[in-house]
């Protein structure tokens, strides 16, 4: 497989990803302010917060798709530049156009391209890894379908392969439970905590504020600045919920957090 990582870097004491007085904006708008956040290795990480939070820009300006105003983001304390190749970036579903046709198989080898491991590595070869990645995802039976033809929770099972031929260090996913059936939800935690298993770092964008518990070790807590960072037990507090959603966050929900689901647990 894909190695490019010297893996001394991966130590628990330096965070997998660090952001420092991150400011982004489209225009005059100012959709993150001065964001900080030290997202540890070897961990499943969240990132919470309402509607328009900047959430999903937070994401983007990592990766580089969206200008950085202002600050700095460093992967194992090396400057992002150069360091892209070791995150895999699983975007929002919404924000992806299946007009074209493409099938499976292709789409997860676009996971390939991003790594430049096609140069000089045999088609054969190609097909065998992004078989692999689809098996782990429970879709290798699915490998010659278009895309646009299958459902939501299949499309992102996709998605989440394509991440997995990459073999990046850290995983970024822009809501990856939304609008999957519960089968796929399973599917898609049981891969992410496999790859905490193999000390990987995962930060994902969630709002189902219910499962936050069960399946993260760290939040981050932004509604356009920094409300809370740190290990859930200390920061997914009910006053730190209501500072992230202003006062708009459902008793419901509140209710939700104290009486665990029948849920896969980390
Ligand atoms: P979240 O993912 O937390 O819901 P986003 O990062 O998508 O929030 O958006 C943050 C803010 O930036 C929102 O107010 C949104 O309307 C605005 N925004 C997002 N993308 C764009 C864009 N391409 N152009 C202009 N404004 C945008
Ligand atoms: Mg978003």
């Amino acid at each position: 497989m894909i190695n490019t990582t010297n893996t001394s870097e991966i130590t628990p004491s330096k965070p997998a990803l660090k952001i420092q007085g991150l400011t982004v904006s489209y225009g005059d708008k100012t959709a993150i302010f001065s964001v900080d956040a030290n997202f540890p290795t070897a961990s499943m990480s969240a990132i919470i917060g309402p509607n328009g939070a900047g959430k999903s820009t937070l994401l983007k300006a990592v990766i580089g798709v969206q200008p950085i105003l202002a600050g700095q983001v460093h992967i194992f304390d090396n400057p992002i530049k150069n360091n892209l190749q070791k995150i895999a970036y699983v975007p929002q579903r919404v924000s992806v156009d299946w007009d074209f046709p493409t099938n499976v198989i292709d789409v997860v080898q676009m996971g390939l391209y991003r790594q430049g491991g096609l140069l000089g590595r045999m088609k054969g070869e190609q097909t065998s890894i992004a078989m692999d990645c689809l098996d782990r995802v429970g879709m290798a039976d699915m490998w010659q379908q278009q895309i646009g033809q299958l459902s939501g929770g299949q499309q992102q099972r996709v998605f989440l392969a394509r991440a997995l031929a990459q073999d990046a260090e850290i995983y970024l996913l822009d809501e990856p439970f939304s609008g999957v059936d519960a089968a796929t939800e399973r599917a898609i935690i049981d891969v992410l905590k496999s790859l905490k298993s193999k000390n990987k770092s995962i930060i994902a964008v969630h709002h189902d504020l219910a499962t936050v518990r069960d399946y993260f070790d760290y939040v981050l807590m932004i509604n356009i600045k920094n409300i809370a960072e740190g290990l859930i037990d200390e920061t997914f507090t009910n006053e730190n919920l209501q500072s992230t959603y202003g006062g708009k966050l459902e008793l419901t929900h509140a209710e939700e957090l104290s009486a665990p689901r029948d849920r896969p647990t980390k």
